[in-house]
């Protein structure tokens, strides 16, 4: 059993706050992972994949686990098809970029996404009109109570927009993940901004289009090695018809998406941006100047203005437009 105590996770979150760990464990298999909760099973715990979705306010008083469990393997081909397994620590672009170099399609929307495969089946990553359940066929976890392997089938993972069931209950250690990717490819217009990019390539190839999606994704988004932050730190609010029909009548421009049972999702970027928002900066924390959904962190290691800036802007867009952000981030 590899344990450290009073370990520093400043390395381990991509807001590069400063925290330390009183118990940290890095486990290269199932049974290392299942040895360590045995041990450790009055400890509180908390799972730490690649860290770009969280980010510490306080030391954390109990065990992290940092699955550590690595490999790609196919499980099965055919002519068609391939199921493919990847370990909970692998790199999520490499392993993208793995599949679409042997021409396996599915995942290549998914590009530049940082993070570990571990973690993607947790908020069911998504983005270009792609998310990951609708290519995972099995999820392979550990139970954090009694150290039991344990198989999820996608049902089973109750994926839901940013969502699955292990987000609910934060009970079980993804140790490998299984997809279903196709061995051919054929391009289908999804979403705009990817057939601009790919505008006057006929009929783009797998390589071509996530090699746009990697371009768009650079030019957008900034560069967590300069300017620490944590992706997309809110979700996109979901209104009632009463909520859009209201918040319409003071922003006539609200951009809005049905998505059914009277739900309407509006843009948490484009009502913080209305707040007065967008790349405004309070001390070391800030939006970023070219997307107000983005908080960066200009040079504190203190998580509490990071949380603060970010109740700041909750409490600015619910006073303006009576509509409650939610973190996407977590914040522990
Ligand atoms: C610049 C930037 C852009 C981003 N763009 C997108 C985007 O387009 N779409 C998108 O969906 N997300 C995006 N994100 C968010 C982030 O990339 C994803 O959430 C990613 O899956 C995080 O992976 P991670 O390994 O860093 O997870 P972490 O941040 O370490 O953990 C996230 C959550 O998953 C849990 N977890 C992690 N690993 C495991 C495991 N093995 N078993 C069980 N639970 C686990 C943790 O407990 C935590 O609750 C972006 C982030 C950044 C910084």
């Amino acid at each position: 059993m590899n344990i450290q105590y009073n370990t520093q996770l400043q390395p381990y979150n991509s807001f590069r706050t400063k925290a330390t760990a009183r118990i940290f464990c890095a486990p290269q298999t199932s049974e290392e992972l299942a040895e360590i909760l045995k041990h450790f099973s009055q400890e509180k715990k908390l799972i730490l994949g690649a860290g770009f979705n969280l980010f510490f306010t306080k030391d954390y008083d109990g065990l992290i686990i940092r699955p550590a469990m690595r490999g790609i393997r196919v499980v099965s081909e055919t002519d068609n098809e391939v199921v493919i397994e990847a370990g909970a620590a692998e790199d999520w672009d490499t392993f993208v970029g793995y599949c679409v170099s042997k021409g396996f399609s599915g995942l290549e929307n998914l590009s530049l996404i940082p993070g570990s495969v571990g973690a993607s089946p947790v908020q069911n990553i998504g983005a270009y009109g792609t998310e990951v359940r609708d290519r995972i066929i099995k999820v392979n976890a550990v139970d954090v109570r009694t150290g039991g392997m344990r198989e999820f089938t996608n049902e089973e993972c109750e994926f839901a927009y940013r969502d699955s069931i292990f987000k609910i209950t934060c009970g079980f250690v993804i140790t490998a993940v299984i997809f279903r990717l196709d061995k051919s490819f054929q391009y289908k217009e999804k979403y705009i901004d990817l057939s601009r990019e790919l505008e006057g390539v006929s009929s783009p190839t797998l390589a071509q289009v996530r090699d746009a999606i990697i371009r768009i994704r650079t030019r957008k988004l900034p560069d967590y090695r300069v300017l620490p932050n944590a992706g997309s730190f809110f979700k996109n609010p979901v209104l009632s018809q009463l909520e859009k029909d209201t918040l319409q009548k003071k922003l006539a421009d609200l951009p809005v998406y049905n998505v059914g049972e009277n739900k309407f999702k509006t843009s948490a970027a484009f009502l913080i941006e209305k707040a007065g928002y967008k790349g405004k900066r309070h001390g070391m924390v800030g939006t970023y100047e070219h997307h107000a959904l983005i908080i960066v962190n200009y040079g504190t290691e203190n998580g509490k203005e990071i949380a603060g800036f970010m109740q700041e802007i909750q409490q600015e867009v619910f006073l303006q437009f009576g509509v409650k952000l939610e973190p996407e981030v977590w914040i522990f």
